[in-house]
């Protein structure tokens, strides 16, 4: 647990420096900011980007004295008057509750005292944004900050990529005049899907509305072309094409370009590529309406529907989802004893 403590704030003239300290703070890896004088404006502005960009960081307000003398783990000041910060950072690395503390103009003497630690992040006086970061960075914690907007990394321009939550998510069943069978097996597919991630750092926002959205082209046809369906949909509805992917990757195991091509498919392959992408259709595959049966049990029904062919590429992405997630069938079939709708 990282808490940073930023002192000497003066809410009239340290409006952007300390947002951004905990803009920083958040960034890179700290759980909660503590600022010397309440600024309402400063938490609703803090608040909003984790809202958004995700995280479960915390903004709360005392005064420094007694947070510093109340705080049980390491306390590093840190200061250009202090220890480099080479020397120290393995010894660092090794705590457990850190309590970061920057200042803004003058840090008052007893700071100095009070500090487990006086770290400088170089002896030159520069800032304490900087200072923050790098000693964060250096630190190397790492937090799950995935909320509901990502940044797709580009070369050039921006991308950012919003993902529906759940009740978005069901909303848009709902308007699309899904019925309830439709929506049981919707949302058990999201239930096992995140089951199956816990094991391998997939992606709980992303899983949840993928496993939510995939079928949603059922509300215009059950056959093949489903996934297109769906995949016009959530194209025309302005979601991302990797929200939309979902619905065009699940069906099979995944279907090569000769397949689709023979099915008669807009002319492309429909492989889920991604680890989210992967474990949803895995999901669906084991899905019979709202219950998880053993894939064995599919691989029968695949077989005598003559798609005899399709087995072996979904046995093999059970098994290597298997491998990675490390899920156990046994957890999954769980699920069906504990149905929420
Ligand atoms: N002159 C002030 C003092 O009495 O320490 C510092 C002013 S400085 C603009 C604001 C904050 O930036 C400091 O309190 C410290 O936390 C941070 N800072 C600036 N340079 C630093 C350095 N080289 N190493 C670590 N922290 C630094």
């Amino acid at each position: 647990m990282i808490t940073v403590l930023r002192i000497g704030h003066r809410p009239e003239r340290d409006k952007r420096i300390t947002t951004h300290v905990a803009l920083v703070s958040r960034a890179f890896g700290a759980d909660k900011i503590i600022v010397d004088r309440q600024d309402d404006k400063l938490t609703r502005t803090v608040n909003n980007v984790t809202r958004k960009f995700g995280g479960d960081f915390e903004i709360e307000f005392g005064g420094y004295r007694e947070q510093i003398k109340k705080f049980k783990g390491t306390k590093v000041h840190l200061t250009m008057y202090g220890i480099p910060l080479e020397k120290r950072i393995n010894e660092l690395r090794k705590a457990e509750d850190i309590m970061v503390i920057v200042g803004s103009e003058k840090v008052p003497r007893e700071v100095y005292e009070l500090a487990d630690f006086n770290i400088a992040v170089r002896n030159q006086p520069h800032s304490e944004v900087s200072a923050l970061s790098i000693f964060l960075d250096r630190l190397g914690r790492k937090k799950d900050l995935r909320g509901e907007l990502r940044i797709i990394p580009e070369e050039r321009g921006k991308r950012v990529l919003r993902i529906p939550g759940r009740d978005e998510c069901l909303a848009l069943l709902d308007k699309y005049g899904a019925d309830e069978r439709l929506k049981r097996h919707s949302i058990m597919c999201s239930r096992v899907a995140l089951k199956m991630g816990e094991g391998c750092d997939a992606d709980r926002r992303l899983l949840e509305a993928g496993a939510l959205l995939h079928d949603i082209g059922r509300t215009v046809t059950h056959s093949i072309f489903h996934g297109v369906e769906g995949y016009k949909i959530l194209k025309r509805e302005g979601m991302d094409e990797i929200i939309a992917r979902f619905c065009s990757t699940h069906v099979g195991a995944g279907l090569l370009k000769s397949t689709a091509r023979k099915l008669k498919l807009p002319d492309q392959d429909y492989i889920p590529r991604t680890l989210e992408e992967k474990i949803v259709c895995n999901s669906d595959t084991l899905l019979k309406g709202d219950r998880v049966v053993v894939i064995d049990e599919i691989a029968e029904d695949y077989r005598q529907k003559g798609l005899a062919s399709e087995v072996p590429r979904l046995k093999s992405l059970y098994s290597r989802l298997e491998r990675r997630c490390k899920f156990r069938i046994e957890d999954l079939m769980k699920l069906n004893e504990q149905q929420q709708f």
